[in-house]
């Protein structure tokens, strides 16, 4: 089972703190649908013995194409690639592109989940970020689109220059009174060369505080967990049935195809990205050519992106797993490295019981884990375990 990831590299204007790949000028935006329809042309053998579970359109903001575009590449991927019987199609939004009469054309169209780049519900916030919408906009696109859809995920930011434990509790109320059944939430993070770099570097906007962004996570887990949300990776949180089919897909390490310029795609063997330039991207495809780069992942690269993103998750590590697939050197290893973080209590084995239908028994699973204090250092102690040469 695989997915389909669209990128649609246009945004009305830049957020101080992104870098993702996008264009403010939306001059190529018609040229740029055609060519992302051919590029799923291009690419159908990759996926010639795959059925499709979930397509998703990120960016950039995919809400500044048309229904009609949309459909139109949606209907790509449907006459080129074996797709299951309810996809989950999810399209991020931003609020100040979804009005009522926009919501309701998603709502009867192949689109069945929406992700919303809220980020804050403060007007101070989305003036500091730069975001293209107000908090009015937030609120009330979040009223239109509960009545449509069920299934919806908004992003909110932590971590901001003095940002209260009082104001990011707030937030995260409003965000509960829509009673949406996801979240994903970000600490913000200073990117080299974005505005918000520049901002602090001349002493603009205060400098970032770590202590702060991990009350806010602390805040933040207390606080859904105890409305019902699952904090199923580090900051990704559901109600049960509403997890991110297609980010779960990434995290359980299975394929997907990334459509569109900086688009990144996962074989099971390579990781290959495509170029982070509009005008290149167009050209290229237009010769009917992906311009695309590869990397070939070695055991290494494999055992580390599992741990990396096994810790982030609420599924963790498996150590039988790690002994079954890498080997019982790099079970060692692991264990080893991670004696000293089960002595600081920030990670933990847990032994589950696993049923196997076809001998009618069940087994036991040791799983290594980020404990809660550990959780927002999951990165940081991933890192630790990460192995160079062991080949
Ligand atoms: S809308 Fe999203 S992709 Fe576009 S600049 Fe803002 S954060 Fe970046």
């Amino acid at each position: 089972m695989s997915g389909i990831y669209i990128h649609i590299p246009f945004c009305k204007q830049a957020c101080h703190y992104c870098d993702f790949h996008f264009s403010t000028s939306m001059k190529k935006k018609d040229e740029m649908v055609l060519a992302l329809a051919k590029e799923i042309e291009l690419r159908k053998s990759e996926f010639q013995n795959e059925l499709v579970e979930t397509i998703y359109f990120g960016g950039g903001t995919p809400s500044v194409l048309t229904i009609d575009d949309i459909r139109f590449l949606i209907d790509s991927v449907y006459k080129h690639y074996r797709v299951i019987e309810n996809p989950e199609i999810t399209l991020e939004a931003n609020p100040d592109d979804l009005d009522q009469e926009t919501i309701l054309q998603y709502a009867n169209s192949p689109i069945n989940r929406l992700s919303i780049g809220v980020q804050s519900f403060f007007e101070d916030d989305l003036e500091l970020m730069n975001r293209a919408h107000n908090s009015a906009e937030a609120k009330k696109c979040l009223e239109f689109a509960t009545q449509h859809f069920d299934n919806i995920s908004i992003d909110l930011i932590y971590g901001m220059p003095n940002m209260s434990n009082e104001k990011w509790l707030q937030n995260i109320e409003t965000a509960l009174s829509f009673n949406i059944p996801h979240i994903s939430s970000y600490a913000l993070t200073v990117e080299p060369r974005t505005a918000l770099d520049k901002m602090i570097k001349v002493g603009t906007v205060p400098k970032l505080d770590d202590d702060l962004a991990q009350q806010h996570f602390h805040i933040l887990i207390d606080k859904l967990e105890e409305n019902g949300f699952v904090h199923y990776e580090l900051s990704n949180f559901g109600k049960p049935d509403y997890f991110s089919k297609n980010n779960t897909a990434y995290w359980l390490g299975k394929k997907y195809i990334g459509i569109g310029p900086s688009a990144h795609s996962y074989n099971g063997e390579s990781r290959s990205w495509n170029v982070a330039n509009n005008s290149l991207y167009l050209k290229t495809i237009a010769e009917n050519k992906v311009p695309s780069e590869t990397e070939f992942l070695s055991k290494n690269d494999r055992y580390n992106e599992y741990i990396m993103t096994g810790l982030r998750t609420i599924w963790g590590v498996s150590l039988e797993r790690i002994e079954s697939e890498f080997g019982s050197k790099y079970l060692d290893y692991l264990q080893k490295q991670a004696e000293k973080f089960i002595l600081e209590e920030l990670l933990e084995i847990v032994t589950s019981s696993v049923s196997m239908k076809s001998e009618s028994k069940s087994i036991e699973k040791q799983v290594l884990k980020t404990t809660k204090k550990g959780k927002f250092l999951s990165d940081g102690i991933a890192s630790d375990l990460f192995l160079v040469n062991l080949e």
